[in-house]
């Protein structure tokens, strides 16, 4: 069995209370807790003082850096701008009968940006997608999952591109 406070594999466990909470313990650990299982065994030596909260508590917080270790990699989501945007800002243009400059008036913006927007060669900023997207009636972002590394730790093995970014 693994110790729940250390981590260390262990023969033998004792389950303990700890601050309201039930951990199955190594001999070492038991100390740390009040036994939940039977008498509370008043007299102990005195050598053994009891432990103060600090010691438990850098204990418990080990052990939760262990647990998040665990997993190396994480999934964070996050939306971004669909990297075809320029076709869809056209076609959905284009499918309400707007010129460019039509769109540029909604939009408040000047016709030479609209012209870039479906070339491609300018990213909209947020707040101009949101209005693209509101006046357009058209989705231009993406939800993706970013697979991060945590701790930086290498795994022996390169992470490609693909890897890295997995669509929705
Ligand atoms: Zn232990």
């Amino acid at each position: 069995m693994l110790c729940e406070m250390c981590g260390k594999q262990s023969e033998f466990t004792k389950t303990i209370s700890v601050e309201g909470t039930t951990l199955k313990v190594c001999k070492e650990c038991s100390r740390f807790g009040e036994s939940s299982e039977g008498k509370g065994g008043g007299s102990k030596k005195g050598t053994a003082a009891a432990p103060s909260r600090t010691v438990v508590a850098e204990r418990l917080q080990a052990r939760e850096r262990r647990m998040k270790t665990r997993s190396i990699y994480s999934e964070e989501e996050t939306t971004d701008l669909i990297p075809e945007y320029p076709q869809a800002i056209r076609e959905a243009r284009m499918a309400r009968d707007w010129k460019q400059e039509d769109l540029a008036a909604k939009l408040n913006e000047r016709v030479s940006v609209i012209a870039k927007l479906e070339n491609g060669s300018m990213r909209p900023s947020d707040t101009l997608l949101k209005k693209l997207e509101h006046e357009l009636g058209v989705k231009l972002t993406e939800k993706i999952s970013v697979v991060k590394s945590e701790g930086g730790r290498s795994q022996g093995k390169v992470l490609t591109l693909g890897d890295m970014i997995k669509k929705k």
